[in-house]
């Protein structure tokens, strides 16, 4: 990374619901991964299929992500907010222009990217440290979250941030081009 960012980024997806959401929670994981974050935090419906896909994913092309399941994730957003130790920010179209408030993030400490899906309890909007929106129209988390790491991380080395990769993807403009260490 070529500028300070939180030590850590961790990303809380919100009321997940399992069958309506497993695609797009799925992808939100995904994302978070794929974007630079170092954990992604399910709350909802408990869904195992979900943190099994984001595991199987780290599996095969690397890194450290981590992922698990929060049972009550009001009453551990309120114990992260009084701590203070956590950067809270909330991704909702409500919320203060992300380019103009992402430089005043905290990079002392790592921070904490709240999600939503259905309904965001008013709480959160009081526990976030900063309320951002991506444009103050309504779209997708995964649009929001994808645009908000790539605006506060930037450009970074997959190569050290997914270490360990069985598979590597290398760029080409002809087509597929993968390095599979699994096969023989
Ligand atoms: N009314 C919601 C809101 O507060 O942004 C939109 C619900 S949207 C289906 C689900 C989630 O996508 C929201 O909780 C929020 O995290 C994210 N989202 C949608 N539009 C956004 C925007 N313009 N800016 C930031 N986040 C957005």
């Amino acid at each position: 990374m070529s500028h300070e960012v939180p030590p850590r980024l961790s990303v809380l997806r919100l009321g997940h619901r399992r069958d309506r959401d497993k695609r797009i929670t799925s992808h939100l994981g995904l994302t978070a991964r794929a974007f630079g974050a170092d954990e992604v935090i399910l709350a909802g419906e408990r869904d195992p299929s979900a943190l099994e896909t984001w595991d199987s994913v780290t599996g095969r092309f690397g890194g450290e992500f981590m992922s698990r399941f929060e049972e009550s994730p009001m009453s551990w957003l309120r114990k992260v907010s009084k701590s203070g130790e956590v950067t809270i920010v909330h991704l909702t179209m409500y919320g203060r222009p992300w380019r103009e408030s992402i430089p005043s993030i905290p990079t002392d400490k790592p921070a904490l990217v709240v999600v939503g899906g259905t309904k965001v309890p008013a709480e959160v909007y009081h526990l976030a440290d900063y309320n951002i929106s991506i444009g103050n129209q309504p779209h997708s988390e995964v649009a929001a979250l994808a645009i908000f790491l790539d605006s506060l991380i930037g450009p970074f080395d997959e190569g050290s941030k997914f270490s360990g990769a069985k598979m590597k993807v290398i760029p080409s403009a002809e087509g597929k081009v993968v390095v599979n260490d699994d096969e023989e």
